[in-house]
């Protein structure tokens, strides 16, 4: 019988997830053990030590090297060293990074009615873009 141990935990069921798929990624099998409990009642994630991600005993170095590198980033950087900066965006039309951005007009009318009724700022969440090069506009 395998003797699971736990090589991290979190807040988030998805976030284990992610954790499980890079564990098996590099080929080390992995579980997943809380998450049920948590999404049934998220209050009671700290009490449970959060959703744990857990390796065979015989696998628990290894798995610790590769959850080290994974929270520390080493693998986003990789990923953004082969394929440029994941995170830059681009203009859909001719792919210059130079565009500007503002809030769509929903946006500022659900900013206005949220903070007018409720007192809460919410983030602009719809933005609409404007390359400068092209003149191609879009929303995300
Ligand atoms: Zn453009």
């Amino acid at each position: 019988m395998a003797n699971l141990i736990t090589v991290e935990s979190f807040s988030d069921p998805l976030e284990a997830h992610l954790a499980k798929g890079r564990l098996e990624a590099e080929g080390i099998q992995a579980f997943i053990a809380n998450e049920h409990h948590i999404w049934a009642n998220w209050m009671i994630s700290h009490a449970l030590g959060g959703v744990r991600v857990q390796v065979n005993s015989k696998n628990i170095d290894a798995a610790k090297r590769v959850m080290e590198r994974y929270i520390n980033g080493a693998y986003e950087k990789e990923l953004n060293q082969e394929f440029n900066d994941l995170n830059v965006k681009l203009c859909p039309s001719c792919h210059s990074e130079a565009y500007t951005n503002s809030p769509t007009r929903l946006s500022k009318f659900l900013l206005i009615i949220s903070f007018g009724l409720l007192g809460i700022i919410s983030k602009l969440k719809k933005v609409n873009h404007k390359c400068n090069e092209c003149g191609f506009s879009w929303k995300n």
